[in-house]
């Protein structure tokens, strides 16, 4: 086959280039058709649509027709035509076919359509090959695209926060170990406990669950800043809505108070939605069609209603006065769990919730202490389907108000050091917030599993492919 450039499916959907010259490479989603004519349903990424080639067998050598089986990797050089059939305007016909890649249809997985979205995990090697996989992906890639629009535009600077770390203090989650030691031989100090003065960065050293504090410091010297970057944690929580590998975006600004952090937050959020409505439109459709009717009503809403403000003590009183019976009883100063969470949200407001003034027990030690001296100023930003997609706070930038907090909590000074110089050195008011990009693609797509809105999903007992 001669050298042209290929042409990306997408493209030619919407070309009304009739009789060009056509590339297109990709994968057989289909073949139908009788003994004189076959259909072939191509699909190359670009686009949730496949495109329809049409051969007639008479023009080509039996192998060649006979290697196109869903899931064979094949060019066409065609023309382009406008189509007579149903549901596309625009078809290829057939001049030459080469076949890249066979797929037996013997062993093929994705032989049958239909398949659950469980068995599609167990093939998360194959999947990306759905549609349904194919239109999460490409959202996902916009939403991160956007996410770094968005800040770019309104002049924040994207910061690099360690994988690796040397500190537990964030206090988010339980850490995963980062060692080169050999396990089955480890050195150990004559108190039984492994040295890791002996390991590779000559001490302990954990996956990061946070790039927050590290933010703070380039907050600190750059003014408005982000993380976007891998976090774990080794909490054994098997929910639709945790993963052990996750991707965080964590803004941080300095001279923003809790409410500015609000607003951040707000219309970080309500951007992002609107960018997916303008900009993803084929693939929520699809998504909206095939396993949440109501997703593109919701995204319309979200964009359209202001967010509720309101303390967690307000929250906490409409909840104990609802009557509902809960799995975790509420009771002020409790943690609010995923149920209370979207009953505010739901039930209640029927629209997100942003909650502030949480009890300072149930919260880190960086968050700045309101008057009361019980709540601090955190905000949780709650959405419907998910429970809370963001938190976040103003931070405690007095020293000497932070080093309490600190001593109350018992974290050892001496791992928070290099933390405690930024409020020791021209110490200034910032706020910041942590959206986990899982649960935002999660609203984004309907999704129900957050399994299913990463390419390769690490939980408990899973890390295959
Ligand atoms: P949750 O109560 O839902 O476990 P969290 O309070 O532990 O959340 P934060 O530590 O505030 O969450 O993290 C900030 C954001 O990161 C959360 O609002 C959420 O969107 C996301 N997030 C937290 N833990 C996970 C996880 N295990 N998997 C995916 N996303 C997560
Ligand atoms: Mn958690």
């Amino acid at each position: 086959m001669e050298h042209i450039r290929r042409n990306k499916i997408a493209d030619l959907l919407k070309s009304k280039n009739f009789g060009s010259e056509v590339l297109v490479k990709g994968w057989v989603r289909s073949k139908r058709g009788n003994k004189n004519i076959n259909f072939i349903a191509l699909n190359d990424g670009s686009a949730i649509h496949t495109i329809q080639v049409v051969a007639e067998v008479a023009n080509f050598p039996e192998e060649v027709l006979k290697l196109v089986t869903t899931g064979s990797c094949i060019a066409v050089k065609g023309t382009l035509v406008e189509s007579m059939g149903q549901g596309q305007s625009v078809e290829i016909q057939a001049g030459h076919i080469e076949v890249f890649g066979t797929a037996d249809p013997e062993t093929y997985p994705l032989q049958k359509k239909g398949h659950s979205l469980e068995f599609l995990r167990e093939i998360a090697h194959l999947r990306p090959r759905t549609n349904t996989f194919g239109a999460v992906l490409r959202i996902r890639h916009a939403m991160a695209f956007a996410i770094h629009k968005y800040f770019n535009d309104q002049g924040f600077y994207y910061i690099h926060a360690p994988i690796i770390t040397g500190s537990d203090a964030e206090g988010a989650g339980a850490m995963f170990r980062v060692t080169t030691l050999d396990d089955k031989n480890p050195p150990v100090l004559p108190d039984g406990h492994v040295d890791y003065s002996q390991d590779f960065f000559g001490k302990e050293t954990k996956l990061t669950v946070s790039g927050q504090l590290e933010a703070e410091l380039g907050a600190m010297a750059l003014g408005l800043v982000y993380t976007f970057g891998p976090t774990f944690r080794a909490e054994n929580s098997n929910t639709p809505r945790h993963l052990a590998e996750f991707w965080m975006i964590e803004p941080e600004m300095a001279f923003y108070d809790i409410h500015d952090d609000m607003d951040l937050a707000e219309d970080f959020l309500k951007y992002l939605i609107r960018y997916a409505l303008e900009n993803c439109h084929d693939d929520l459709e699809f998504l909206d069609k095939m396993y949440d009717n109501e997703l593109i009503a919701r995204l319309n809403e979200v964009v359209a209603d202001k967010f509720v403000r309101l303390t967690y003590t307000e929250a906490v009183e409409i909840l104990i006065a609802s009557g509902q019976s809960w799995e975790f009883p509420v009771d002020w100063g409790t943690d609010l769990q995923a149920e209370h969470e979207r009953y505010i949200v739901e039930k209640h407001f029927g629209k997100p919730v942003i909650l502030t003034g949480y009890p300072k027990d149930i919260k880190a030690f960086y968050m700045k202490m309101n008057e009361d001296g019980k709540t601090v100023r955190a905000m949780d930003v709650l959405f419907p389907k998910i429970g809370e997609i963001i938190g976040g706070s103003q931070r405690e930038e007095n020293l000497d108000a932070l080093l309490k907090r600190i001593h109350e909590m018992n974290i050892p000074e001496k791992d928070v050091w290099w933390y405690l110089d930024t409020r020791k050195f021209g110490t200034a008011p910032h706020a910041g917030f942590g959206l986990g990009f899982e649960r935002l693609i999660l609203f984004v797509t309907g999704m129900s599993n957050i399994r299913d809105v990463i390419p390769f999903p690490r939980t408990p007992k899973n890390a295959e492919f």
